[in-house]
């Protein structure tokens, strides 16, 4: 019963988004996803085998649009919120003590305002870890001068509901603005520079007072649209597509599949970004294919008709992968990449012109 667990980055809001899953029934959970990450999100929990539960969020978040909706819309997870979030539109409704359970492990959810009223913390199996949210920080804490804020409430939060977890409890942030990525109830207590050590809740709340923080830049949009679980004013593209059905992967790379190639022959330029020996060699090739070995194709694009759906192909994969990154940066908008390669194309039984049997 081994987690599966990835933290995942926003560069553009610090935020942490937390993927836990279950390596025997699969099953897993989201926590805090970001609206504009959830296209490699999909792909990760789609490439790891998983089946996504539930999104969660810790709070309603002021610096970022959650993913939930979205989640929902492509693969049927349940959208949960702390029921003092204020949020509407959410399958789930979580209480403090409330359990969350995907396959053999189960999140306690526990209440801890003062960033806001709605705030939990998420604690795994037996206290091993604890997804803190905008409560405790490494070495910080959360703001608490908007959005329901007070910095007494959230010293009593973390005394009582994220200092009595076992010392060794590691502490996941929902974000870092230095890079740091897990703290412990051990380190916190000891090291934190705003209630940790010898400091008191007094000590805090003036602390807290004179933090004068600009505004999240994303907060007057970001807000309203967590308060309605993410719902956004311009619906999200998941298959970026009209021409083909295109998957996106963790690596980055819109890819498309051999039998729909196959099918849709005339409707698309091949381009083969092979060396010429492979283009006539065993492999063979698909009918029709151009071929602009990887090294010369930037100086050979023009070669190339913009207007048409562009798939790009090689022996495995990896090259073509490329070449569709850059066709994109020459302009090219509609580009994908053969998934497999000319090896996949040729053991799903497909068209071949040329090479051996
Ligand atoms: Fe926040």
């Amino acid at each position: 019963m081994a987690l599966i667990f990835r933290q995942l980055f926003d560069p553009q809001s610090s935020t942490y988004t937390y993927l836990l899953g279950c390596s025997e029934t699969r099953d897993a959970i989201l926590i805090d996803s970001v609206f504009e990450q959830v296209r490699r999100d999909a792909a990760l929990i789609r490439e790891l085998d998983l089946k996504l539960l539930f999104t969660l969020e810790t709070h309603v978040h002021a610096d970022h649009v959650t993913g939930a909706t979205i989640h929902k819309r492509i693969g049927g997870s349940r959208i949960t919120v702390p029921v003092l979030s204020g949020a509407s539109g959410a399958d789930i409704y979580l209480s403090d003590r409330q359990l969350i359970t995907f396959g053999r492990h189960r999140l306690e959810a526990r209440s801890t305002p003062g960033h806001t009223n709605g705030c939990m913390t998420y604690v795994l199996d037996d206290g091993v870890m604890a997804f803190t949210g905008d409560c405790l920080l490494i070495r910080g804490t959360g703001r608490t001068d908007f959005q329901q804020g007070d910095a007494r409430t959230l010293h009593r939060s973390v005394y009582r509901q994220i200092f009595t977890l076992p010392n060794g409890c590691l502490l996941y942030p929902g974000h870092d603005y230095r890079g740091l990525t897990v703290t412990s109830v051990r380190e916190e207590k000891r090291f934190n520079p705003r209630l940790g050590g010898a400091l008191s809740e007094d000590d805090f709340a003036g602390y807290m007072e004179n933090l004068k923080l600009a505004h999240p830049k994303q907060m007057a949009v970001a807000v309203p649209a967590n308060l309605k679980c993410g719902v956004p004013d311009i619906p999200m593209q998941t298959n970026e597509s009209d021409w083909a059905p295109l998957s996106y992967t963790f690596a980055g790379v819109w890819e498309v599949q051999p039998a729909w190639l196959e099918e849709h022959l005339g409707n698309v330029q091949i381009l083969d970004v092979r060396e010429p020996e492979e283009f006539s060699g065993p492999l063979g090739r698909i009918p029709g294919a151009i071929l602009i070995p990887l090294g010369q194709l930037s100086g050979r694009v023009q070669e190339l008709d913009k207007s048409k759906p562009t798939v790009a192909v090689c022996r495995a994969g990896g090259r073509s992968a490329q070449a569709t990154n850059m066709l994109r940066q020459a302009g090219f908008e509609r580009v994908a990449n053969l998934s497999g390669g000319m090896l996949r194309w040729r053991t799903e039984g497909c068209t071949v012109e040329g090479g051996q049997g």
